[in-house]
């Protein structure tokens, strides 16, 4: 491969050096954590070590953290019907915002009829109003209500915290994808007030298959584990721990926690020059949730009339490596459930590009980036409208 400008962190983000040689060192350990000898001592210290930086890049107790293959598992493992906290009624009932990750749509362990969507607004952010509405209409109901700190696609910030707050005055619980925002933003369990939240370490620098769900505190109970065998992850989580990606985990966790405030400001000012580079080579482009609280590193845009599958086809041959708002696994683009639930028109939602950097995304990848796009996808558009190019 040439020289390339991968701009696809939200995807999955590189792995972090410090990541690489956390997990090059423990290699060597043998042990099986919950053997009592001291090869299993020593693996059962690494594992520790690494819970103790995933819970303070978010504010937990280590006690509190359940490791598991990624943010998929964590989020499905969250949504369990009967979760409750202390000797509080059980949550029976799942209300969740049109725009969360597949994962959470799916509706974890609720049945479908147990399951209620709350809508967003056309920039992109949960309607609070419709939310407090429906939670007053629930009456003491306790819902478990689901909302991301951060989507994915947009990277529109949600108001959790206000939400919470809600939700909790009606008696429910609230769990928290923060995969797309742990190691962009501030992600704080308590101050969010989520009670359960979940996180994942390929989008933070650490490996791809390792994640976890975070509690807010030892009452909350989740009354049926996903996976049931040994009595790992305090009987939360069976099977034997993934030593080598939970080492690379903790420190992914521990290097994006003390960059954070720098990688914030980093990101925001190569955003902020690329979307304002946008704009002026194309007044015409749009970029979605510009208007709302985003995260530092996330651009959509779509050029009218573009479609996502050619400009990325496009943009790949240039060496600029950027996804669609919504691949699927085929590598298909489908149109965005997010655009959709934003009443964004189809022909447009099918345009969207994500463009997401990462703090040590350079000027000159920014650069590439851009001079690709204005040869290509201004070239494809000045052709489709009869235009010279
Ligand atoms: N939640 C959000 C918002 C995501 O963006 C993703 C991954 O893209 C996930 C959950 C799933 O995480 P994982 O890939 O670790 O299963």
């Amino acid at each position: 491969m040439g020289i390339r400008a991968y701009l696809d962190w939200n995807a999955t983000a590189p792995l972090r050096g410090e990541a690489r040689d956390a997990m090059a060192a423990a290699m060597d350990v043998v042990g099986n954590p919950s053997s009592v000898h001291a090869e299993g001592r020593a693996a059962r210290r690494l594992i520790e070590d690494a819970r103790e930086h995933v819970a303070a890049l978010v504010g937990a107790s280590p006690r509190n953290i359940i490791v598991t293959s990624g943010g998929t598992e964590a989020n499905v493992l969250a949504l369990t019907p009967g979760l409750h906290q202390g000797e509080s009624g059980a949550c029976e009932r799942l209300l969740m915002s049109t725009i969360e990750h597949p994962s959470v749509r799916s509706g974890g362990r609720f049945l479908v009829s147990a399951q209620e969507d709350i809508p967003v607004t056309g920039v992109g952010v949960v309607d609070t109003d419709r939310l407090t509405h429906r939670l007053a209409e629930l009456g003491g109901s306790r819902p478990l209500v689901s909302l991301m700190l951060a989507n994915n696609e947009t990277g529109v910030i949600q108001p959790v915290a206000a939400v919470a707050e809600a939700v909790h005055a009606h008696g429910g619980l609230v769990h928290v994808d923060a995969v797309q925002a742990a190691g962009k933003i501030a992600c704080d369990i308590n101050s969010l007030g989520a009670d359960l939240l979940t996180i994942s370490a390929h989008k933070l620098g650490g490996p791809k298959g390792v994640g976890a769900l975070i509690l807010a505190n030892e009452a909350l109970h989740i009354p049926d584990p996903v996976l049931k065998g040994g009595g790992q992850e305090s009987g939360r989580r069976a099977g034997t721990e993934n030593v080598l990606g939970i080492v690379g985990f903790g420190a992914s966790a521990q290097a994006a926690h003390d960059a954070l405030a720098d990688s914030a400001a980093r990101m925001t000012a190569a955003r902020d020059r690329l979307e304002a580079r946008v704009r002026e080579i194309a007044p015409e482009a749009v970029i979605f949730g510009a208007n709302a609280p985003r995260l530092p590193n996330t651009t959509l845009l779509a050029m009218p009339g573009i479609r996502a599958e050619t400009a990325l086809i496009a943009l790949d041959l240039e060496g600029v490596a950027v996804s669609s708002g919504s691949a699927c696994s085929s590598g298909k683009v489908a149109r965005s459930h997010v655009l959709a639930a934003m009443g964004v028109p189809p022909e447009l939602a099918l345009g969207a590009i994500r463009v997401s950097i990462g703090p040590i995304t350079t000027d000159d990848e920014i650069e590439m980036f851009l001079k690709a796009w204005t040869k290509r996808v201004m070239g494809l558009s000045r052709a489709k409208r009869g235009l010279a190019a």
